[in-house]
């Protein structure tokens, strides 16, 4: 261990973290994050679940991240599996190896972590002796580029699911006897066991399904294709379409309770307590919005005591209230400051709002005007013109943008980050180009108050997500990405205190290899990682040349995966999985997007009838009803000129808790996810 970089990585023992024991009649998971510890402890999902598996009679569950190069190369040389933090125990000791599946680019390390584990890394060739490997996350709606490897995916949220799912392995496993875990005897067929668990809601077993497949044409040497014809289950009363899973309430689930406080720093690390899960604001490039509906939103009163329990138990000074739009949250001013101006946390808390939409500005100025002192002020407006934002259903006017900005200079902020998109449908050089004129009258508002402003545009190129209305998108090319950098670029350099960032454009090109594959993309990724390609995400072990060989040694191309228009009749690999969203839906609003109409937010205007809610019975849940400040789509804006949208400061804290940032300070406390972006 001291031989290798951050060592804390490995050892586990952080505040929070379980002593699980071990027993006959328990299932052991381990929960893995397929990337580096601080990329993935943060990690709610994992967390969650930790928690819920833990506290069942039936279940123990550990955890394991992605050793960096360096310790696996030791790991590898000592001959070491890959072990967990708790008890550092073999990954093959445990009877499901559980990953977290949150970006496309880690598909590799996915399969270098099953392999590290020791177990066969195609799932055809895993015995009863072997662990099972399940994976959840968002990109387990497109599950089947992982379907050699993955023996089942579980679609939407888990809580319920990982319950059901630990009975039928754990009555597997007892049903069995040691013969399970004795490599002595005879494995026991686990055939039995997946096609039990492809009976749970929510739990997809890719060896229960067969996909069809029939000619097509490659659009750039003409040769004839296999094209996915449909998919459909392989024996009886396995079900055609696997719906995704939806707790209905979010109040039952008060996780996670006993937050990991890691020993080293990581990403995001603070107090992170989730608002609500699933967004209706529409936006049609993002795909976490349109899987996670309906809205549920935590009672205010359940947050309040899970920050003040959470603060006090960890000795954090921060909390970040969590969601896909913070600001949407119903209360959210109320929550928000009482949370500011409990006693306990005597003007020595700061709140953040991830997910800030600049026309909900007030309620994040109030929150960051404590104790703020991280990252810069972030706001995305992902598209350059007004135009540009219709079409992807973001509907902020530049006047939005402009207050919000205006607020935060005048209030001492020097630096502003600003998150935009290129490559996005119907996208014009104008559009492109708005990117720098929006960003250079940003720099120069802050100019009126400061003389050293810096406004950071952070572009990302788009990715077609499954289960959105641009699922049907060709992406951009990589040489059009880089040309409209290069045409940002050269428009940014006479600008003084405006700089450009982007996402490699190669990078982009990789990750919608894999966002919408279908089956034959397995070779691909097993080639890409037999040939070392791990930490794709990471910039300098990304490599471009692994992917187009493999696309080209297994007869594919980036033409027709990644650039190629798909069409309506067009069976998509994901056509037998269900988000909630009905595909007409979907198709309905890509032709509304192409003819730029706005659609409104049904939390407060009437359903449109997506499937979401209508498909499970279920409905919006909302911690009050009065609207968030600021404006929803349909509550306070005008779509066909994006309304007006008051900004305001809050004056609802103390005055001796004001603390603007000053000279040198890395301040401000929130941070847009840079939803669709590129993931390095
Ligand atoms: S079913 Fe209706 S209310 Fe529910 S998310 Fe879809 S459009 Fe909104």
């Amino acid at each position: 261990m001291s031989q290798v970089e951050k060592p804390a990585r490995y050892i586990g023992g952080e505040l929070g973290a379980q002593a699980p024991v071990h027993g006959d009649g328990s299932a052991a998971w381990l929960l893995i994050y397929p990337d580096t510890y601080e990329i993935g402890l943060p990690n709610q999902g994992l967390q969650i679940l930790y928690e819920i598996l833990n506290e069942r009679d039936d279940a123990v569950a550990e955890r394991a991240y992605a050793p960096w190069v360096d310790m696996e190369a030791a790991m590898r040389a000592a001959g070491l599996p890959l072990f967990s933090l708790e008890n550092h125990l073999s990954a093959r000791d445990f009877d499901v190896l559980a990953f977290n599946l949150s970006a496309e680019l880690v598909y590799t390390n996915v399969l270098n972590l099953i392999d590290l584990a020791g177990v066969p890394v195609r799932a055809a060739e895993r015995t009863g002796h072997d662990p099972l490997v399940v994976a959840g996350g968002h990109c387990a709606f497109n599950p089947e580029p992982l379907a050699d490897f993955v023996d089942c995916f579980v679609l939407g949220d888990g809580e319920e699911a990982v319950g059901e799912m630990n009975a039928v392995i754990a009555a597997w496993k007892v049903a069995c006897g040691p013969v399970a875990g004795d490599p002595t005897e005879a494995p026991p067929d686990r055939t039995a066991l997946l096609r039990s668990l492809a009976q749970l809601d929510g739990v997809y077993v890719p060896s229960c399904y067969e996909a069809r497949y029939h000619g097509g044409v490659e659009p750039a040497t003409h040769a004839v294709l296999p094209r996915l014809a449909g998919t459909s289950p392989r024996f009886p009363g396995i079900p055609d379409r696997v719906e995704k899973r939806t707790i209905a309430d979010l109040g039952e689930w008060p996780y996670p309770r006993q937050q990991l406080v890691p020993l080293i720093e990581v990403v995001h690390d603070r107090l992170n307590v989730e608002l609500f899960r699933g967004c209706t604001r529409g936006c049609r490039f993002c795909q976490a919005g349109m899987i996670t509906r309906p809205v549920r939103e935590r009672p205010a009163e359940q947050v309040r005591t899970m920050v003040m329990d959470g603060l006090a138990r960890t000795g954090y000074d921060e909390v970040a209230l969590t969601s896909l739009s913070s600001a949407d949250y119903s209360g959210i001013e109320d929550t928000v400051t009482s949370i500011i101006e409990d006693p306990s946390c005597s003007g020595q808390v700061s709140v953040s709002l991830p997910s800030l939409r600049v026309d909900a500005f007030t309620v994040a100025t109030a929150a960051q005007i404590q104790r703020v002192r991280r990252t810069g002020l972030t706001f995305a407006p992902e598209g350059g013109t007004w135009r540009m934002r219709q079409v992807i259903n973001k509907l902020i006017r530049e006047e939005d943008l402009y207050a919000a900005v205006d607020a935060a200079f005048s209030q001492g902020w020097k630096r502003v980050k600003l998150y935009f998109l290129i490559g996005l449908p119907t996208e014009t050089d104008e559009d492109t180009l708005g990117i720098v004129a929006l960003a250079k009258q940003c720099v120069a508002i802050g100019k009126r108050y400061h003389k050293g402003v810096t406004v950071t545009a952070s572009v990302g190129g788009f990715v077609p997500k499954v289960q959105t209305p641009f699922q049907w998108f060709g992406q951009n090319t990589i040489e059009e990405l880089t040309r409209k950098v290069h045409l940002l670029r050269d428009a940014a350099r006479p600008v003084r205190g405006l700089t450009v960032r982007w996402h490699d454009p190669k990078a982009t090109a990789a990750e919608g290899v894999v966002s919408r594959g279908d089956r034959r993309m397995g070779a691909v990724i097993e080639q890409v990682w037999r040939r070392g390609g791990t930490f794709q995400e990471w910039t300098e072990y990304f490599d471009l040349s692994l992917w187009t060989e493999a696309l080209a040694d297994h007869g594919m191309s980036l033409e027709d995966t990644v650039y190629r228009h798909r069409t309506e009749d067009e069976a998509l690999p994901w056509d037998h999985l269900s988000a909630g969203l009905h595909r007409d839906f979907l198709w309905q609003d890509w032709l509304d997007a192409l003819a730029q109409h706005g659609l409104p937010d049904c939390r407060w205007t009437p359903c449109y009838d997506c499937g979401a809610c209508t498909g499970f019975g279920i409905e919006h849940v909302v911690a009050s009803a009065v609207p968030p400040a600021g404006g929803s789509q349909g509550t306070g804006q005008d779509l066909s000129t994006g309304g007006q949208v008051p900004v305001r400061f809050l004056t609802t804290v103390p005055s001796g808790a004001v603390s603007a940032p000053g000279p040198g300070e890395d301040a401000v406390a929130c941070v847009v996810a840079p939803v669709g972006e590129g993931s390095s």
